[in-house]
């Protein structure tokens, strides 16, 4: 499971400033097990926006948002609301925020923020990829992450480096900075790479004191559902 956690509702509220038309889209996978979504939060989200004087154009469950391929064919029912949405609040890791944008032609903004579980964490086969930083700034880069997409990780912008749009590391991969370039120009965003973190906080990277309380956490913790230890050995 990918571990994600809701980002707290001011933040929300903040990457949201400009968009006052919001659809809402939800995994009914990780999420689910993490209680960071699913219909309720879908709802509690839908309640908070309206009060926040947001128009909310939507909302839709999607049973795998890091498969690509049902993401496009489930948001083709949704293409008059979308036509009604100045962005996409999506509520999932940062695979789904991904994929989602990499299939809309609006804003894709992270509702969770998803965090490192040091291990594999799924068998997603294709270019978008999450690394767990635990602060998502896809709502900053038009959905694709430079921590993943930039072979130096770099979260503030481009190394200098590229060339034809390709990366100096390796002429055959794409320069991340460069696509992320390309996709705020065409979603009218460019002004985003002035608001870019300078610096990385890597004590987002851990699992917070806050997740650590979860009845989750608990459970994981309690002696009656551990494994029986070596049945029958002396
Ligand atoms: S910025 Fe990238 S690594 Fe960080 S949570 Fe978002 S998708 Fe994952
Ligand atoms: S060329 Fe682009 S992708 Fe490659 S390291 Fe520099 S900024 Fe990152």
């Amino acid at each position: 499971m990918i571990v994600n956690v809701a980002k707290p509702m001011e933040e929300l509220k903040n990457l949201l400033a400009d968009y006052r038309r919001v659809f809402i889209l939800g995994c009914g996978g990780c999420p689910l097990g993490c209680e960071t979504g699913g219909p309720a939060r879908l709802e509690e989200l839908k309640a908070e926006l309206t009060r926040a004087d947001r128009s909310v154009s939507g909302t839709q469950m999607i049973d795998f948002l890091c498969n690509k391929a049902l993401v496009g064919a489930q948001l083709r029912y949704q293409v008059p609301a979308l036509k009604n949405s100045d962005a996409v609040l999506v509520v999932s890791c940062g695979v789904g925020v991904q994929a989602t944008a990499a299939m809309i032609d609006l804003p894709s903004l992270p509702a969770n923020n998803t965090l490192n579980s040091q291990g594999m964490q799924g068998l997603w086969p294709s270019v978008e990829r999450c690394d767990g930083c635990g602060d998502c700034l896809l709502h900053l880069t038009g959905g694709i992450c430079p921590i993943t997409r930039c072979a130096k990780n770099l979260i503030n912008g481009q190394c200098g480096g590229t060339h034809d749009g390709k990366c100096e590391v390796e002429n055959t991969r794409d320069c991340a900075w460069h696509l992320i370039y390309e996709k705020l120009k065409a979603l009218g965003k460019l002004d985003n790479l002035k608001k870019l973190p300078k610096l990385r906080d890597y004590r987002n990277w851990d699992v917070s004191d806050r997740e650590r309380h979860t009845t989750r956490w608990a459970l994981e913790e309690d002696q009656l559902y551990q494994a029986p230890k070596a049945v029958g050995k002396q």
